[in-house]
């Protein structure tokens, strides 16, 4: 499933619609982390390099159709123009008369920044006649939004029905290395699988169970599989309606030779906030009015030597209430782990992300992906829309 990337076309003196993720975390109208936006650099670089006409185009929040005055793109577009050191223009429209008349005067190596483009009603239900509009801006599509790409949108998919449709550079970039971690995977591949819930990522452990050497299990989605051993969990989040799929994991897991690996200690609390009181519980029976809240250190130090002999690592969801400490001190442990094996590491994830920028681990990572949704729906094999669109190579 190759895709042709801007590498394969040409691109002089073209007007390009590039389909960027600027959905940046904003703080007092200003972007608080422009990791996005860094991210698309080397396609927009590219572009600017070879003459292109860029016309930039993203969501931002949730704005449904309406626009909404703090989900407007002008912090993006300034962040965006001090790190290419280049004028942006931000149009104040994503389509339109004045849109079209400031493409048509845009000359090469130049930039324009679309509107917010879920302002428009027509961006989440794929209207064809948004679609049409978006593309008569430009003789060529790319999309290099990764982290929308398991959307059906008119400017993720729609537009791509009617001009040709290249991926960038992220984009690819993003297909290879997830790609690699199922099809040609380093040996042992461990797995670590986090989060809150086993229902948001079942067909994701289901996959892994296939093609794992080991998975490695933590977070809320542990105390469904630990309960599916009959363990007590007392008010720790449990999945009852889950617990029987769990089971099914399990014996599956024996069948692919792939080894789960459980918490056999936890963290328990009686209140999830910071500082709480904990204690510590062994062979995973917590009693009423306590709930399992991070992994013990016995099983975050045998995961760490699970990953320690791993050739590659993949990671989503963080094992335990990280976002509370001490609740982070599992999810710490074997996130230093990963940094320092040797193991090509690949992580994906909203929260797992940010857990391993608040640790300050990121270039110690192979590749985080910029998909929280998309990089789970690849893994579970599923076509994404956004990628499906785009030209064969
Ligand atoms: P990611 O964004 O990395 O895919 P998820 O969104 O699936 O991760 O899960 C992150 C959430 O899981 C966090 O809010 C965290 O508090 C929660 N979580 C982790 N462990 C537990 C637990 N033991 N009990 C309740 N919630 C948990
Ligand atoms: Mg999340």
């Amino acid at each position: 499933m190759a895709k042709k990337s801007v590498r394969d076309v040409e691109v002089k003196g073209k007007r390009i619609l590039v389909r960027v993720d600027f959905n940046v975390p904003l703080e007092r109208g200003e972007v608080k982390d422009d990791t996005r936006i860094r991210a698309a650099l080397p396609t927009i670089r590219y572009l600017l390099e070879r003459g292109a006409r860029i016309i930039l185009i993203s969501h931002l929040g949730r704005p449904k159709g309406e626009v909404k005055a703090d989900l407007r793109l002008d912090p993006v577009g300034r962040r965006l123009a001090a790190l290419l050191n280049q004028p942006v223009k931000k149009l104040d429209q994503a389509v339109g008369d004045t849109v079209t008349s400031a493409v048509a005067a845009l000359k090469e190596g130049e930039i324009i920044l679309l509107e917010n483009i879920r302002f428009e009603k027509g961006e989440e239900k794929n209207d064809p006649a948004l679609s049409q509009q978006l593309a008569r801006l430009a003789d060529l599509y790319v999309n290099d939004a990764f982290g929308t790409a398991h959307r059906a949108h008119a400017s993720t998919a729609g537009v791509a029905a009617h001009i040709p449709a290249v991926a960038g550079l992220l984009m690819i970039k993003e297909i290879e290395t997830l790609s690699r971690c199922i099809d040609n995977p380093g040996r042992p591949l461990v797995v670590i699988l986090g989060g809150a819930k086993v229902s948001d990522k079942i067909n994701v452990i289901r996959r892994f169970l296939q093609l794992a050497d080991r998975l490695l299990i933590g977070g809320g989605m542990a105390n469904t599989f630990l309960a599916a051993r009959g363990c007590s969990m007392g008010d720790s989040l449990v999945e009852t309606e889950r617990i029987a799929e769990a089971r099914q994991l399990m014996e599956e897991s024996k069948l692919n030779r792939c080894e789960i690996m459980l918490p056999e200690d936890l963290v328990v609390t009686r209140e999830i906030k910071e500082e709480s009181p904990f204690n510590i519980v062994s062979g995973g029976a917590v009693e009423e009015g306590w709930k399992a809240v991070d992994l013990g250190p016995e099983t975050a130090s045998r995961y760490s030597r699970a990953v320690a002999e791993a050739k590659m690592v993949v990671w989503n969801g963080p094992l335990g209430v990280c976002e509370v400490p001490p609740f982070d001190r599992g999810t710490e442990i074997v996130a230093r782990a990963v940094a320092q094996s040797e193991a090509f590491s690949v992580v994906g994830g909203g929260d797992i992300v940010a857990a391993l920028e608040s640790l300050g681990l990121t270039d110690k990572i192979n590749f985080i992906s910029t998909g929280g949704g998309a990089t789970l729906e690849f893994w579970e094999g599923k076509e994404l829309p956004g990628i499906a669109v785009l030209q064969d190579k």
